[in-house]
């Protein structure tokens, strides 16, 4: 399929692209390398432009003769979303806009688009499923939720078939250790805690031990990004017009902050020294994934199912590329 990925530079994006590629997609990358990087994108598939550039993203899915997107181009920091929620609205509900408004006026009728699970905010019941009520805590939670009305909208009126895939945390790196986590300023929980095993950092911080989780720090569902990668493929797939999935994405299974520690000192063998301070705004105790739906929907199945192979994948990528893109050149 002739497939174009907004966003396609960062790093969910990015290893989507790698394995749509792989598998004979014809894709195309339009990223306006804010926050990607030109050397995740396979050689070669890289169109840089902006999501408020209406006209040029109408030309290429002319030109490309493009028949679905994956929009994965967003601003996706949840602590920057609260003190500069202007931008976040902004990029993320007005850049999608002007996408979906380009699509149509291109008539390319399907999309998949990255979700998040912070569009539940607190949940009352956990694991989480798609039926979960969504109150997000913080301005990126309510831009993602904003935009699964919109395409839910868009659907009816217009016949847009749409996937918005809830991903919960995602983690690791690709298979064969081309691509992986390279953000900055890095605010993720794996790879700071691996880069004090690199010695380029001097401890790792647990932002709170007092919340109502058996060992006190917050559980998360880490699911990696090569089985996001392949969950998008499938419903890229599978998906019709009018299409209209909301499906969650994680393994089932959580760990705690303290876990996760864990299994990087167990992966690394350094010894990681921690310190607790107080907790960050707009963190949720507990979010586990119920992901059912999504097993059922498109016969996905998660291949890493525990934090420590998860730990394996992202640490090789940290050891073999320290600071991230840098180290390296363009990837197959
Ligand atoms: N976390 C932490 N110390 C850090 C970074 C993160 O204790 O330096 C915690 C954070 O409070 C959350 C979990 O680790 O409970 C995962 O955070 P991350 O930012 O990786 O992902 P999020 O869940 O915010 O999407």
């Amino acid at each position: 399929m002739r497939v174009l990925l907004t966003g396609g530079a960062g790093y969910v994006g990015s290893h989507a692209a790698g394995m749509l590629h792989r598998t004979g997609h014809e894709i195309w990358v339009y990223d306006n390398l804010s926050e990607g990087h030109a050397a995740a994108v396979p050689q070669g598939r890289l169109i840089v432009g902006d999501l408020m550039d209406r006209a040029h993203l109408e030309s290429v899915f002319r030109e490309q003769r493009i028949e679905a997107v994956m929009h994965f181009a967003a601003s996706c920091y949840v602590g920057v979303s609260v003190t500069d929620p202007a931008s976040y609205y902004q990029n993320n509900i007005v850049g999608t806009l002007s996408l979906l408004d380009a699509m149509r006026a291109a008539e390319v009728g399907r999309i998949v688009f990255s979700s998040t699970c912070a569009t539940y905010g607190v949940p009352d019941a956990v694991p989480i499923t798609e039926n979960e009520k969504q109150t997000p805590i913080n301005p990126y939670g309510f831009t993602k939720l904003a935009i699964e009305h919109a395409l839910a909208d868009y659907s009816h009126a217009y016949g847009l078939g749409y996937a918005a895939l809830r991903y919960f945390n995602a983690s690791g790196a690709s298979d064969e250790n081309i691509r992986g986590e390279d953000h900055d300023p890095e605010t993720h929980l794996i790879p700071l805690v691996l880069q004090v095993a690199l010695g380029q950092r001097k401890d790792i911080k647990i932002f709170g031990d007092d919340y109502p989780t058996p060992d006190g720090t917050c559980i998360r569902d880490y699911i990696h990004v090569e089985d996001l990668a392949s969950a998008h493929m499938a419903a890229l797939e599978m998906l019709g017009a009018g299409t209209q999935w909301k499906l969650n994405l994680g393994t089932g299974s959580g760990a705690s902050v303290k876990e996760v520690i864990d299994a990087c000192r167990k992966v690394t063998g350094h010894p990681i020294p921690a310190a607790v301070v107080s907790r960050r705004e707009g963190d949720p105790p507990e979010l586990v994934a119920d992901a059912t739906l999504a097993n059922e929907t498109l016969g996905w199945q998660p291949k890493y199912d525990h934090i420590e192979p998860i730990v394996a994948s992202a640490w090789r990528w940290h050891q073999d590329h320290p600071r991230g893109y840098d180290d390296r050149g363009a990837k197959g």
